[in-house]
């Protein structure tokens, strides 16, 4: 898993670009439009590789009114967690003093950097650019992220640069879980009491520096991978209460894993940064096991409080609500084999096939009581579902006359419907309607 951070100062065109090299993989995938995390994270592909691309700039909620120490702060964040920095500069502007503060850091840092004159629009600009060499980050690459020239270029480059080598070593079949949740939420309490419970660690593989740490677990009578990111254990004191410091850390390890295991601290509640996690795990298509953690700290454990806990949980996370809450505590390790238990049955059931006649027998009765509503006159028919095979998440495929009729909340019907059948929680689903 390739990370590709964009920085620059303010108004150089950090989100135009980022926009132009997620734009194609936008119109694969449906996201709900107007989420702000879309204009922070998002995957890109050229020449048939794919890494995934952050903008800096997109958490600076007002960008004109921040000081630019705090860019600064995210700046150094981003070095300790990309693989690659994509560097902006303003040629309409030319040559700040910002620019070369952050250019030092990015020269420290021994991370590919690829400097980007951005805006150059003409071919006056094109020697204008020439000013940039004195960052000593290299030749500028000259682009205008409005129109588009030279990204195609600057694509080549980054591909290029990147390395894609595969972990070929990680078994394939057995569960990946990864423990998410922002600084403070017990992560690290809670992989040490995995593996202080009994040092059954088969084989800890480290790909590059920087990428997923999969540390092999054969205990509590199954297998499985628990994803880690090199050092997820360090900590950083001057950026650590930064939103965009554990959204950063959470990216490698969400795309790593099957499963997500997300800490929440019980004496918090839910709140922005546990929701941008909640949201990268989403856009990712991975399963979710939420853990109420520090469940020690909480004096009043009624029914009732529990309750309170879930329902709120369920309704910041709203539509999707169907995955296993587990209150536990890292410190007791009170449910900590519980946690590990429910993230196998998410896995499981992610894996899950349901035979076709059985899925047919159920849904074809349900969806004759309530049909699709019909349109302009029309009847729509659905004849056949099946599930497809071989999917990352449960898939269902069904047949239909006028597919292009069948709308959303139809589709949450078929799904819903699906839920109540066969149990398939903590795992997100694709209803594809097609052409009979
Ligand atoms: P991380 O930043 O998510 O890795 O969080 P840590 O594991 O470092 O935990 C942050 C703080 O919360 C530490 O002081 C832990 O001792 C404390 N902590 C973690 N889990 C629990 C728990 O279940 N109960 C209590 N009481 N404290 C906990």
């Amino acid at each position: 898993a390739n990370l590709v951070a964009i920085v620059g100062r303010p108004n150089v065109g950090k989100s135009t670009l980022f926009n132009r090299l997620t734009k194609t993989r936008r119109a694969i995938v449906s996201d709900e439009a107007g989420t702000t995390r879309d204009r922070q994270y998002g995957k890109c592909e050229w020449n048939g590789r794919e890494f995934s691309v952050v903008d800096t700039g997109g958490w600076v909620v007002n960008s004109d009114d921040v000081f630019e120490e705090e860019i600064r702060k995210q700046v150094i964040i981003a070095t300790e967690e990309a693989d690659l920095v994509l560097f902006l500069v303003d040629v309409a502007t030319g040559l700040t003093d910002w620019d070369e503060d952050v250019a030092l850091i990015l020269r420290r840092s021994n991370l590919p950097v690829v400097l980007v004159a951005n805006k150059t629009d003409n071919n006056y600009q094109h020697y204008a650019a020439a000013e940039f060499y004195k960052l000593g980050l290299g030749d500028p690459v000259c682009i205008s992220s409005a129109t588009g020239s030279g990204t195609g270029d600057l694509l080549d480059i980054v591909v290029d640069t990147l390395s894609f080598d595969k972990t070929d070593e990680i078994e394939e079949g057995i569960p990946r879980f990864a423990v998410v949740g922002r600084p403070n939420a017990g992560k690290s309490s809670i992989i040490n009491a995995f593996i202080g419970e009994d040092r059954n660690i088969v084989t800890e593989i480290a790909g590059t520096t920087r990428d997923s740490i999969y540390t092999r677990y054969d205990k509590f009578g199954f297998d499985f991978y628990l994803v880690d990111t090199a050092g997820i254990r360090r900590k950083n004191k001057v950026t650590e209460d930064l939103e965009f410091y554990s959204v950063m850390r959470s990216i490698r390890s969400i795309e790593s894993s099957d499963v997500c295991i997300l800490m929440i601290d019980a004496t918090r509640g839910i709140e922005a940064q546990d929701m941008n996690i909640f949201q990268l795990i989403q856009k990712n298509n991975k399963s979710l096991v939420v853990v109420v953690n520090k469940w020690d700290l909480v004096a009043d454990k009624t029914q009732k409080v529990i309750d309170t806990f879930e329902n709120a949980i369920r309704n910041r996370m709203a539509p999707f609500t169907d995955f296993p809450i587990v209150f536990a505590s890292a410190l007791t390790k009170q449910r900590i084999f519980k946690v590990l238990e429910t993230a196998k049955d998410v896995y499981l059931s992610r894996k899950a096939k349901i035979g076709t006649s059985k899925l047919n027998e159920v849904m074809l009765p349900l969806i004759e009581a309530y049909p699709p509503p019909s349109i302009k006159g029309k009847y729509i028919k659905i004849k056949y579902c099946t599930q497809l095979p071989n999917t990352q998440i449960p898939s269902f495929v069904f047949y239909a006359n006028l597919p292009q009729y069948i709308k959303e909340p139809y589709r949450r019907f078929l799904e819903n419907k699906i839920r109540d059948n066969w149990k398939l929680t903590g795992s997100p689903i694709n209803i594809f309607i097609r052409q009979k």
